[in-house]
């Protein structure tokens, strides 16, 4: 059976005084829930004191974005080694966020997401497609292309070490959920393309749900037989409602 995982994405929300208060609700309100991997992808100025406060305990952290580059002159940009320096367990590659507004494509987030890898990290491989694409009925089209071009620059192989999170761009902070089924359906459609290619990795492989995702709703989207848990945003900005979500995806 595969271990249920919570990831929280904080984008660009908190400060130094409500991140401590955040997350020491989150570990007392986590405390007994040991069954679930539990995440938090915090801003890069943030990583520092996180590790602090997260070091032996049992929540990971990771980072929202990474650069594809080593290292050089890539004014603002982050590496992989300096998330290794913070302690980062993963890193969120290809969020729709990043593919909309900082117009990152699909070879770029292929690139991130081997840098990742190459580094030790887990990237967690956001996929998932627009209202638009929803309704002209090319979600399967779309979801399948921007996961083949992590396969094609990656190999198969490589999602052995990496997490998927489906987020439709419509549910992602709409309030706008898909329903159990529709999230089931994608789910079940990338973990039958993963196993045209290798069938161990497919049945292995974590594969997040995200968007809306809140704590009335988490509980019958994490019992679809191919969602192995949630990639949260605005919910998880609320120590009781993350915490209740990570309380859902207990096996
Ligand atoms: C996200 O940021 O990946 C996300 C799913 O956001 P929200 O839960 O707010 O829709």
């Amino acid at each position: 059976m595969r271990k249920k995982f919570v990831a929280g994405n904080w984008k660009m929300h908190g400060n130094l005084a409500h991140n401590q208060k955040l997350l020491e609700a989150v570990l007392k309100n986590t405390t007994n829930l040991r069954q679930s991997e539990i995440a938090v992808c915090v801003p890069f100025p943030y990583l520092s004191a996180i590790q602090a406060q997260l070091k032996n305990t049992h929540i990971k952290w990771g980072a929202q974005t990474v650069s594809e580059y080593d290292k050089g002159a890539y004014t603002g940009e982050v590496s992989t080694e300096m998330l290794n320096d913070f302690g980062c367990k993963y890193v969120i590659v290809g969020h729709s966020e990043r593919r909309a507004i900082y117009g990152e494509n699909s070879q770029t987030v292929a690139l991130k997401y081997i840098a990742a890898q190459k580094a030790g990290l887990i990237p967690i491989l956001c996929i998932g497609e627009t209202l638009e694409q929803r309704e002209g009925r090319i979600t399967e089209q779309v979801v399948g292309e921007q996961l083949n071009a992590v396969i094609e620059k990656a190999g198969a192989g490589s999602l052995m070490k990496s997490v998927i999170a489906y987020e439709p761009v419509w549910a992602i902070g709409t309030g706008k959920t898909a329903t159990p089924q529709q999230a089931q359906d994608v789910h079940e459609f990338i973990r039958k393309s993963i196993a045209a290619h290798n069938t161990t990795i497919a049945s292995k492989i974590t594969m997040l749900y995200g968007g809306s995702v809140k704590a009335d709703n988490a509980s019958e989207l994490f019992a679809m037989q191919d969602i192995d848990g949630g990639l949260i945003g605005g919910a998880s900005l609320v120590a009781e409602d993350f915490a209740a979500i990570c309380e859902a995806a207990q096996n």
